[in-house]
């Protein structure tokens, strides 16, 4: 039985993580669920799975989850201090990071220092500090295994393979709701609408970050260091049915991608249960319904949260931590219709012309250049029409 600890229990992720295991019976026990305001959920999910701790992040929830799951031998636990300690149990062996954002740093952080196994869906923690991540994870022993699917279907085709005789990796792109759209259309596009991805469903944050091709740009820099390869080996190509999940160049010019129906069940399932494959009987792939695979280069110039986020990675240092903070405060307020879908790319850029550079970043040094961009970007989003 592999015990988990699914951070994120509430989430696209997280639920999806929790149908996988009730797929799986006497492979899986949940020993740990985290969430953090959708007590309603949690508590659910905690007298159908039971744990042996829930964590609500969220303070305020404490006292309406304690109470919910008084009778049960269940502990419950609240703040994200305690997710840090409970992660860290000798009880867990493997941690799903599934929350969104930065908020996810430092419960994955923690589970690291333990020497956890890490399935890793939470890329904005790989973006916000990877090399630091990785470097932890190469001192304790840590194993770090990619749940995103395009970082799943690379270490899939890695399997075997030695690294060095990796060319480029390519990652596959949808291109979101707004393919193909120029900004005399983009201008006008509202969250409901974003929101509408054609192949994936998804967390709201997401979503946004699909349509805006901000997601590829911080898959981009997920990929440099999960996979320890340099800026030019990272590539991008627009492939709108998402069958291929990515593909890996190698040095003699051979080229593997992973297949399959898009499906995060999928990566989560083999990241949770690496490196056994197990069967289920989800719907397969099948080629004739799929008869058209195309491809196509990325708008750089229309999409421009993708060529911001591909100079972040150049950059560097502290580049992407603020470029992920800048991003998430601009995706909160654009789902508030706060701020436009274009300004988002101005603001961004404005946020990292804004904060200092950093060139070899501490953890507290991430920490405020984080909190120093959110500062920044909120400003900016008070300075829109859409505001005011
Ligand atoms: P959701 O928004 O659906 O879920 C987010 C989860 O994180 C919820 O359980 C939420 O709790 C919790 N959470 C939110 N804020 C905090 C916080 N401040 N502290 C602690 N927990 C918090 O997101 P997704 O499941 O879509 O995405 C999760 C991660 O996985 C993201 O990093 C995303 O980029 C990545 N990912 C997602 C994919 C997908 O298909 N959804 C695909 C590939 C990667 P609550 O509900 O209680 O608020
Ligand atoms: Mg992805």
């Amino acid at each position: 039985m592999k015990r988990l600890a699914i951070l994120g229990s509430t989430g696209s992720i997280g639920t999806q993580a929790l149908d996988v295991v009730s797929a799986n019976p006497g492979i899986f026990k949940v020993e740990v669920l985290s969430a953090h305001s959708n007590s309603t959920l949690l508590i659910e999910q905690a007298r159908k799975y039971k744990p042996n701790a829930v964590v609500v992040t969220n303070e305020a929830k404490y006292k309406e989850v304690k109470d919910a799951l008084l009778m049960l031998p269940i502990k419950v636990f609240a703040g994200e201090k305690s997710l840090a300690d409970v992660v860290q149990w000798d009880t867990v062996d493997i941690v799903l990071g599934a929350i969104v954002g930065f908020a996810g740093l430092h419960s994955t952080l923690a589970a690291i220092e333990a020497g956890k196994r890490v399935a890793i869906a939470n890329k904005e923690t790989l973006v916000v500090a990877g090399e630091l991540v990785m470097q932890r994870a190469a001192a304790t022993g840590a194993v770090i295994l990619p749940v995103d699917s395009e970082h799943s279907a690379i270490f899939q085709c890695l399997v075997g393979e030695d690294i060095n005789s990796v060319e480029k990796v390519i990652l596959t792109a949808s291109g979101g709701p707004f393919l193909g759209r120029k900004s005399n259309y983009l201008v006008n596009v509202k969250a409901s609408h974003a929101l509408q991805h054609p192949n994936w469903s998804m967390g709201a944050k997401i979503s946004i970050d699909s349509a805006t091709l901000m997601n590829k740009g911080l898959e981009m820099i997920e990929a440099k260091w999960l996979f320890g390869l340099s800026n030019e080996q990272v590539d991008v190509v627009v492939h709108p049915q998402s069958v291929i999940h990515s593909m890996v160049q190698f040095i003699d010019g051979s080229v593997k991608s992973q297949m399959g129906l898009p499906d995060m069940k999928l990566p989560i399932q083999y990241a949770l249960a690496y490196p056994q494959r197990l069967p289920n009987t989800y719907k397969r792939l099948d080629f004739k319904e799929h008869a058209k695979l195309t491809f196509e280069a990325a708008d750089y110039k229309t999409f421009r949260n993708l060529a911001i986020a591909k100079d972040a990675m150049y950059k560097g240092g502290n580049a992407p931590c603020v470029l992920n903070a800048a991003n998430e405060i601009m995706v909160h307020a654009f789902l508030q219709n706060k701020v436009g879908f274009l300004e988002m790319s101005e603001m961004i850029e404005k946020t990292m012309d804004s904060v200092p550079f950093i060139e070899h970043p501490t953890l507290a040094d991430y920490l405020s250049s984080d909190t120093e961009a959110r500062e920044y970007a909120a400003e900016f989003v008070k300075k829109s029409q859409l505001s005011m």
